[in-house]
């Protein structure tokens, strides 16, 4: 067998186990189609039913009518009107100087670290950051990279004061090394926060850059869905805020948010802006009319958190153990990583989809169902999606 033929076949091998997703046939509102049946939606991250919302869907279908569809590269053939349409909104919305969109989270995250951070400089991570961060610090060739355990200050402090040490040795050009913490701002497992007001103290004591990913805070947290550094009255704090377009704002696309002049420096210099297409028509202006949306009013922000309390409150009440989240994430715990899976193919059995969260998702004994009610559930769609779970759970015996 040539050395090509063993590759192939060893690519065989490591993805058989792998089970196939499911196909889904609709649009992902509080109701999902798989396989021709309809499904209770009970773990999306589109927080507000921003994926089916008609005035959304209508300011896509007229800029389309408008502008067409692809726009280009921002720096060869220039920027489109909407994306600077789009990123005023986002700076303002997240009360910072200005805005930079990009493709994804994925990509802002490499482009806020890659573009600022190079071999010689600090990073420090929180050790459940997700995998777009750890990718972007890899990225950035940086040598120092030091791991605080997950919101841990007494090990984030620890870290600091090793980092102060090793910034006593010059960069080759003679500047001192750059620290930079990077958090999540709310871990997507378990639905906690960062504990940001005390990161960015210790971040000042220690002069380092702040940076964190509210990919899952922003149309959550603060007020009208504003983020996690509204929700601690942090505005003007913390250095680079990475946002994403793709979870309650419900389309594709990511951002960093924060001074002008970093801001500048982004544009002109990230290599995901440089080398990588702006975002579509539809994607910015529906993300457009998504922050227009809550700018006007915080209902659906209102109607996601009283859907998140009594969702919580009732699987307490029937002897769930609903972690401690601080948010609408709400994990299930099972613990036994067969028993969660054997927990999701009945629930989808009840037309309730949940998927399970298993290792290495999360640590091994830690499985889950990780529940997501959005503003888009009714109450009668909670009490389905409650009863499944129940009854569910009587049969499997985990009460
Ligand atoms: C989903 C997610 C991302 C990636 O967002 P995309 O816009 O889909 O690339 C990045 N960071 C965190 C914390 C996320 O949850």
């Amino acid at each position: 067998m040539s050395n090509i033929q063993k590759f192939y076949q060893g690519l065989e091998v490591s993805t058989k186990a792998g089970k196939a997703p499911y196909t889904i046939e609709s649009g992902q509102g509080a109701y999902l189609t798989i396989n021709g049946t309809k499904k209770l939606n009970f773990c999306s991250s589109h927080y507000l039913g921003f994926a089916v919302d008609e005035r959304i869907k209508q300011a896509a279908i007229k800029a389309i009518e408008k502008y067409g569809l692809g726009t280009g590269y921002r720096t060869l053939a220039g920027t489109h009107e909407l994306h600077l349409k789009l990123e005023e909104a986002l700076a303002h919305f997240k009360g910072t100087e200005k805005a930079v969109v990009l493709s994804s989270a994925y990509m802002a995250n490499c482009a806020a670290i890659q573009t600022i951070i190079g071999k010689e400089d600090i990073v420090i991570s929180d050790e459940l950051n997700h995998a777009s961060i750890i990718d972007a610090v890899r990225l950035s060739g940086v040598k120092n990279k030091m791991i605080y355990k997950h919101a841990d200050m007494t090990s984030l402090e620890e870290k600091l004061k090793e980092a102060d040490e090793l910034r006593r040795t010059p960069k080759t050009n003679g500047e001192t090394p750059l620290i930079l913490i990077v958090t999540d701002g709310v871990f997507s497992m378990d639905g906690d926060l960062a504990p940001l007001p005390e990161i960015v103290n210790l971040a000042k004591e220690y002069e380092a850059l702040t940076m964190v990913d509210d990919a899952h805070g922003e149309g959550v947290l603060g007020r009208g869905g504003r983020g996690i550094v509204n929700h601690f009255g942090l505005e003007g704090e913390v250095d680079i805020e990475v946002g994403s377009l793709s979870k309650a704002f419900s389309v594709m696309g990511g951002f960093i948010a924060g001074k002008k002049s970093l801001i500048d420096f982004y544009l002109l210099k990230a290599r995901q802006r440089l080398f990588s297409i702006a975002l579509t028509i539809p994607d910015t202006a529906a993300a457009l009319e998504a922050v227009t949306i809550l700018q006007e009013s915080d209902e659906v922000v209102t109607k996601l958190w009283d859907n998140t309390k009594y969702l919580r409150s009732e699987l307490q009440k029937y002897g769930f153990d609903t972690g401690n989240s601080e948010t609408p994430i709400t994990p299930v715990m099972l613990g036994d990583e067969e028993i969660a899976k054997e927990f999701s193919t009945k629930l989808f059995a009840e037309d309730v989809f949940a998927t399970p969260i298993v290792f290495p998702m999360v640590a091994k004994g830690k499985a889950r169902i990780r529940v997501i009610p959005s503003a888009a559930h009714s109450k009668e769609d909670l009490d389905r999606g409650i009863a499944a779970f129940v009854k569910v759970a009587k049969e499997l015996n985990v009460l």
